[in-house]
């Protein structure tokens, strides 16, 4: 009868209701399919392996005999890292034509800025702080993504990051957690569109669940020291931001908090999440994080590690080879019960059933779509409006921005001038090597023959260590510190230019996972070919290009523009001519601080007060001594080719009860003589608490386009959700007191008013 057995009966229709009672619904399939399998089935679907077998499918040549003969059993709920259509469809068939149950395998995928159509690094997306354009971002990555066969990404991450050292600050959306929570639900809305059966979204990722980006001194992998207070109003509120906004995944995380693992740390993966937030979507461990608690001293072996992750609401076993092994004797010794196992199979075939994968499994294969719907022009126009709305203007002294297009001359200058590699950043998907558009041919795309543009690379900034277009993710950077061959031509072609443009700033590689740094200043020979071509030209528009905030000491001392563009994807080259040139006004805004010295880090706006706030003035100098203790660029902060003033800060109340609201309006005038976007934020600060707290904290922002000389009114509501935080009676409340609220372009907003909650 079991081979009769059909699953047309499974016909994917989502209730919301949450009645099992009533026939059909996804939650009384997942019922009935569970109660059709094994004890080995039922394993499986918690098994995830990584297929090394891309494009050509899968293969027992490759030594994965063990997961082709797993796969037929139907012993794996599914695959990472098999990414094309024709190679997913063969590795679904080994499920479908063998296995007794037929249960179809969902597809993982690390899409993080763009699958080939490749977007800005999340942190210079972040920077546009604009949700429909970021929203737009991932659900064009989802198409693509879905085109080419693949159900899930493991995005997006909303780990708050406050260490310019932690390589992995290019993932997320930088230091502040309310920056993270709306970014990172407008990532997630982008990904999974309304419907997650439809065949252009896929399943997000929210990770990495939990801590991660607190890696102690910026070390990646490290371990995270901080408290329960912080955990709750500093690194979960993006967290259950996503578990609201409906995030089909979680991933759990490689470090440890306080001393327990977070892939076994039951407070927040059972108790929390699953619990406390009602979330019913499975969470995936991180790549081999369960036998990873072997290394952490946590679990004697991986039979131990398995006990504690599937205790602690692990539900799916990235890579460790753990649970396939080891879940079936723990069963029998009562170590974990078959209910848990029961309650994580659930959640995976919920998500495969949103998904439309038990309708047709083969559903996302289709290769016309894989041809057709992936890299094209409009996706490409729009990467290009992404990137030049991520771009942020730091400097632009004498309003030497905009460029003229009738320069006679421009000499454009730098080992990333003509990079068409680093601007893909890292984490690029299936994006081809050598793809992006080069700063050089922005240039020359926006502008006619009437301007020279000379170029010279003047120093290579790293030296070769695989062969071009191979994988350097898996590979350590060599920096060139010896040849300096190039820069005489560089200084010679400053010399007799009007204009230089100067690109610099990291490699691709030199963020990411694995990619931390002690030094965040400009690696090689760069500042070197900075000081040459500053000699003989002091024109100089810098065009940084990078994934950490950088050290621009410096750079910000003589360059009189700088130009922060992060890695901007596909289009960068004309996305940077479009500001360079003025056809675009830049918009974008610091979503992380930039130190005057790496010796700063962590540095972020929303710190705690100490008692010791008054540096200068106060007898003890509570700041460095040979730094100063606030950020070179604030959070917030980005300039535009017009200016903005902001005045008449008005609040609707002074007083209001703990569930009460006001309103805060302000008028914001461009003062300049062109159109332009500002980014105005409101933040608020809570002056005595139950703990203590932040100096300053973002709670809103609207990015809104004025013309020249126009004034409009902008209004934000603060109510209880403005207001409460985790306090020492270990819950989110609003405690009464004064507060006060300033609205502004950046995180040292002035304008400020001030309000009292009462008790009542
Ligand atoms: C990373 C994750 C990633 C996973 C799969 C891990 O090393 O920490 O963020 O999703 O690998 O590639």
């Amino acid at each position: 009868l079991i081979f009769l057995f059909s699953f047309s009966s499974f016909k994917n229709e989502k209730s919301y209701n949450g009645n099992s009672d009533i026939p059909n619904t996804i939650e009384s399939k997942v019922d009935s399919i569970l109660s059709l399998m094994y004890l080995n089935e039922k394993i499986g679907q918690l098994v995830q392996y990584s297929g090394g077998w891309d494009a050509t499918g899968p293969s027992s040549s490759k030594g994965d005999q063990h997961k082709l003969d797993k796969l037929k059993k139907g012993e794996v709920g599914s695959m990472l890292n098999v990414s094309s259509v024709s190679a997913i469809r063969e590795t679904q068939k080994l499920v479908m034509e063998h296995s007794r149950l037929k249960i179809p395998l969902i597809f993982g995928y690390d899409v993080i800025h763009g699958y080939k159509t490749i977007f800005p690094i999340p942190l210079g997306e972040t920077a546009s702080w604009d949700l429909d354009i970021i929203e737009q971002s991932a659900s064009i990555a989802a198409k693509e993504t879905a085109a080419s066969g693949i159900n899930w990404t493991f995005a997006p991450m909303i780990d708050v990051s406050r260490d310019a050292r932690w390589g992995r600050i290019m993932e997320g959306a930088g230091e502040d957690p309310y920056l993270n929570s709306v970014v990172g639900v407008a990532r997630i809305n982008g990904f999974q569109g309304n419907d997650l059966s439809d065949i252009h979204t896929i399943a997000a990722c929210a990770k990495h669940f939990a801590g991660y980006g607190f890696s102690e001194a910026g070390r990646d992998y490290n371990t995270v020291s901080i408290g329960e207070y912080e955990l709750h109003n500093t690194i979960l509120p993006p967290f259950k931001a996503a578990a609201e906004a409906g995030v089909a995944t979680f991933m759990n995380s490689f470090n440890d908090i306080d001393g327990i693992p977070a892939t076994g740390h039951k407070l927040l993966q059972r108790d929390i999440l699953k619990n406390e937030w009602d979330w019913d979507g499975f969470v995936v461990s991180d790549w081999g994080s369960i036998g990873e608690m072997i290394a952490h001293g946590y679990a004697e072996d991986k039979k131990h590690a398995s006990e504690i992750a599937m205790n602690a609401g692990s539900d799916m076993d990235m890579e460790s080879y753990a649970y396939e092994a080891h879940l079936e004797s723990l069963l029998k010794e009562d170590k974990i019960s078959i209910a848990q196992i029961d309650e994580a199979v659930k959640r995976i075939l919920r998500i495969k059933f949103e998904l439309g994968l038990f309708d047709d499994p083969y559903k996302y294969c289709n290769e016309d779509r894989e041809a057709s719907e992936v890299y094209t022009k409009e996706h490409l126009a729009i990467a290009r409006d992404v990137a030049k709305k991520s771009i942020v203007l730091l400097k632009n002294e004498n309003k030497i921005l905009p460029l003229s297009k009738k320069l006679k001359s421009i000499a454009v200058i730098g080992p990333l001038a003509n990079d068409k590699n680093s601007p893909l950043g890292n984490w690029r998907a299936k994006a081809t090597y050598n793809s992006a558009v080069s700063v050089f041919e922005g240039i020359k795309n926006a502008i006619d023959n009437n301007t020279v543009v000379h170029y010279a690379k003047g120093i290579n900034l790293t030296i070769p260590t695989v062969e071009e277009g191979s994988n350097q993710f898996l590979h350590p950077l060599k920096f060139n510190t010896t040849d300096r061959t190039g820069i005489d031509e560089a200084v010679e072609i400053a010399k007799k230019s009007e204009m230089v443009v100067l690109a610099i700033g990291e490699d691709a590689y030199q963020t990411g996972e694995g990619r931390s740094q002690t030094n965040i200043g400009f690696f090689g020979l760069q500042n070197e070919l900075l000081e040459a071509v500053y000699k003989v030209n002091k024109n100089i528009v810098i065009v940084l290009m990078n994934g950490r905030p950088m050290d621009l000491s410096r750079v910000s001392e003589i360059a009189p523009a700088i130009l922060e563009c992060w890695h901007l994807g596909s289009e960068s080259g004309n996305a940077i001519a479009d500001v360079l040139f003025g056809d675009y006004n830049p918009s974008g805004k610091l979503p992380v601080s930039f130190p005057h010295h790496v010796g700063q880090e962590p540095l972020y706006y929303n710190q705690k007060n100490t008692g010791r706030p008054y540096s200068a003035t106060h007898v003890t100098f509570s700041g460095y001594r040979d730094a100063p203790k606030s950020a070179l660029y604030p959070f917030g902060f980005g300039l535009s080719y017009t200016t903005f003033d902001y005045n008449k800060l008005e609040l609707s109340k002074n007083d209001i009860s703990k569930d009460g609201e006001l309103k805060v309006s302000v008028n914001v005038t461009n003062t300049g003589d062109r159109d332009g976007e500002e980014v105005v934020q409101l933040y608020i600060r809570d002056l005595v608490g139950s703990l203590v707290r932040p100096i300053k904290e973002l709670k809103g922002f609207k990015k809104l386009m004025l013309k020249a000389g126009e004034t409009k009114t902008v209004t934000f509501v603060i109510n209880s959700k403005t207001l409460e935080f985790y306090t020492a009676n270990k819950k989110w409340e609003v405690e009464p007191g004064e507060f006060n609220v300033w609205v502004g372009g950046d995180s040292n907003a002035t304008l400020k008013g001030s309000f009292k909650v009462s008790s009542n």
